[in-house]
Parts: C-alpha cells; structure tokens; sequence
C-alpha cells in the first residue's frame, strides 16, 4: 500500500502546483476547496474561515473517541512568485521528469501540504479514528508574506478552531552528511529578528573643499568595518549545543571550539551552525547624501540583526554596543523586532519522530536545528504557549545543500520518492501518537 501513498501524494501535490498561489495576491482559495472536499469525503469536520473570501484557511477536525493530545499537522499553500523565463519548465506545470517533480511549491510547502492531507486521507480510509485525542489539518494562507491573513489572523480571530498540542510545520528534515553519519533535522528554534539604523552626524558643505566640512558618511566607515568583521560574545541556547553534540563535536564548554572543529570539515555546515550560537549582524543598506556635490550631515545604515530565543532587547543592544566599543558620534535606533521562540527539545513528538526514523533509515540520527527566519511555528508557539512545534518534512533523496539552492529559486521541484517517504511518516507517526 506505500506504493499508492507515494502516488496519491504525487498527484496531489501535481494538482496543488497547477493551482497558482503566487502570494500575492495568494488566490489560495482553489486550493483550498481541493483539499477541504478531500478531506470532507475523508470523514474530517471542515471549517474555511478567512478575512477575505478569496482567502481561506482550511482548518480539518477528526475527533477521536477518548481525550488526548490534539496534534495539528500544519502548511501554507501559498508560494512565492516564480520567473518562468529563468526555468526549464513551467512553473506551474507539475510535469515529473526522471522521478522528480517540478513546480513552483514543490519544496516550499505544497509537498508537505500534499502529504500531510495524502496521509490523513489514507489513514481514515481504512477505518482508522484516533483512540485519544484529535487530529486537525490545518492550511493556511499569506505565509510568505508575513501571515496577516493566515497564521495570525486564524489564531487571533479562532483561537479554539486552531489550539493544538502538537504540532508538525515546515523547518527542517532534509538529510545531510556529517563526517561519514547521515542526520535529519528538526527544527525546534527560530531566531529572532532585530532590525536596526545605525546613525551619524556631520556638517554640510561643498564636495568640491571636503575639509570644509565633516562627511557622516566617512564616519560610518569604522562602524560597518565593526559590523562585518567582530563577533560578539556567544549567546548559547539548548538547540545548537544538542546539534553540536549530535554530531559528535565536543562542546564541553567552548561551543566556538567545536564550531572551530566543524568548519575545518565542512564550512558550509559550521557557518549554519554559528548563526545559532549567537546575535548576527547583517549591513544591508546605507543613505547618505542625496546630492553628489554636497558633503552628507548625515548618513543612515540599516542592519538585519538576529538573535537566539530567550534574548530581551536590553541583551540585544548590548551586544550591539559591545561590537561598536571603542567608537562613537553614532546614534542607533530600533525599528523592526520579533522575538525569538522555541519548543522544549524533547517530548512524545520527538520520541516519535526520532523512533519513525530510526525505523526506516537505521544508518541515520535525528538531530535539533534552529532556523535562522521565521515560519508560521512562531505564531502558534506564541498563541499555545504549550504547544510544541517543529519543523520536520524528512526528504532522503535530496540532501540539504541540493534542497537549499531550489526553495524561492528556479528550478524548484522534488523527489517523488521523498513524497511516499514524507506522507507514511506523517501517517505513522500520527497513528502513534493518536492512537487507534
Ligand atoms: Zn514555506
């Protein structure tokens, strides 16, 4: 029967792809009939609960018999845009080509959206209900762009149609290597992002005599060369150090030795690795004078700073004014914040997932991650305080580095082998969990 999941999986993520969701404006609605009427059919309660029509999310209830765990399986089915002049294929298409399929969605998320629903079908089409708890699918809207009408919009406006006390979400899962050990992720953690304007003064004058004046511009030299070349103090939390020791590096008490250690091997995972351990600071943009002949009396940057989970902004300008010591006549001003989140790094979802692949990958372990961005995990983490979250869509087929360089790129498409793989883990690990 794992034969018929892959395809069911297959097909249905063909149809979800043909189904344009470029957000925006999203359109997702088309979508979302496709997966409420097959869910309908499966015997799950159906709720589509949006603020506009065109955009509803999909909230899908089976209700077991005894109480338990609720654990949410969720995706979001809109994409980013794609430029078909840059693919071989259309984007829109779904055509599978040598076992892998292709289309905008097929990584990030309409994979995972097809197999959590291919899964949930499969499951109580053979009579299955869960003895204790419930099962919800959940897809959402507007994740790509910030989650206004998905994620926040459903936990803010249907709190009791979403609550959950588990559950499954984008993130991580993909296999990589490490030395001769193969690991899947799965991502507990997400930093958070702490956006800021580094500002300096100087005086106005004419380009043609500079020491006339006093160029803010020049002053910002020495900051952005701090910027991009120090490193703070290392802000160390519970996930990096459990990957770290998961693959095998000792971190006893010097977590940049063991990154150290790791980038001599492979530089690509320590650069990952590090982001995790600690606030980073990214210079994007800079302003200065509008004119080209007139000295600038001020010059404006701006900085894509992140940091760990459990950091108060007080910690965060610290770290900031650390990096920045022994310079001044700068000003820094805070406009974007969204704090960290993160789940407990084990749980009877954990267990599960861990057991599901010992099973079927023996040769592999399952390790923590904590992803740099932000997915709609952060909304539910911080609507259901208790409500554990990862991010686990397991892919084997594919490895990291290859995953990495499709998502919001060209090209994007995915292992139809990886589907069957990804939807029996998401049906077996819920008949666990759930059971019955
Ligand atoms: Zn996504």
């Amino acid at each position: 029967m794992s034969g018929d999941l892959e395809r069911e999986t297959s097909e249905l993520l063909r149809d979800l792809v043909r189904l344009n969701t470029v957000n925006p404006p999203g359109n997702e609605r088309p979508a979302q009939e496709l997966l409420a009427g097959m869910l309908r059919d499966a015997g799950f309660e159906i709720d589509l609960l949006g603020r506009t029509d065109e955009r509803p999310n999909l909230v899908a209830r089976l209700r077991g018999s005894g109480d338990g765990p609720t654990l949410c399986l969720l995706s979001h089915v809109d994409t980013v845009l794609a430029d078909a002049d840059a693919w071989q294929r259309d984007p829109w298409s779904g055509d599978v080509v040598d076992g892998e399929l292709w289309g905008r969605g097929a990584q990030d998320m309409k994979s995972q959206t097809a197999a959590e629903v291919a899964a949930a079908v499969a499951l109580t089409r053979s009579g299955w209900r869960p003895a204790h708890g419930e099962l919800l699918i959940v897809s959402v809207v507007d994740e790509e762009t910030g989650g206004d009408e998905g994620a926040i919009w459903l936990t803010e406006n249907h709190p009791d149609a979403v609550r959950c006390d588990l559950l499954l979400n984008e993130g991580a899962g993909t296999v990589f290597n490490y030395g001769d050990d193969r690991f899947y992720g799965v991502s507990v953690a997400e930093k958070g992002v702490f956006r800021f304007e580094v500002k300096t003064d100087g005086v106005a004058g004419h380009a043609s005599i500079p020491a006339l004046g006093q160029n803010a511009l020049l002053k910002m030299v020495p900051l952005l060369q701090a910027l991009g070349e120090r490193r703070t103090t290392l802000d160390v939390t519970d996930p990096p150090l459990a990957l770290l020791a998961g693959l095998g590096l000792p971190v006893d008490g010097d977590p940049a030795g063991a990154v150290a250690t790791l980038r001599e091997a492979d530089p690509g995972l320590a650069a990952v690795v590090e982001a995790m351990l600690g606030v980073t600071f990214a210079p994007t943009q800079i302003s200065a004078s509008e004119k080209i002949n007139v000295i600038p009396s001020q010059a404006r940057l701006q900085v894509d700073c992140r940091m760990p989970p459990g950091m108060a902004e007080e910690q965060v300008l610290g770290r900031i004014h650390e990096v920045l010591d022994g310079h001044d006549g700068y000003a820094i001003e805070v406009f974007e914040t969204k704090v960290g989140n993160a789940s407990p790094l084990e749980s009877p979802l954990m267990d599960a997932l861990r057991g599901w692949i010992t099973r079927e990958d023996p040769q592999a372990r399952v390790v923590p991650t904590m992803i740099p961005a932000f997915t709609d995990s952060r909304t539910f983490r911080a609507a259901f305080p208790d409500c554990v979250a990862y991010g686990f869509f397991p892919q084997r087929k594919m490895d990291l580095h290859e995953m990495w360089a499709l998502v919001h790129s060209h090209d994007e498409r995915i292992a139809v082998a990886d589907l069957g793989f990804a939807a029996r883990c998401y049906r077996d690990v819920t008949k666990e969990l759930l059971g019955g």
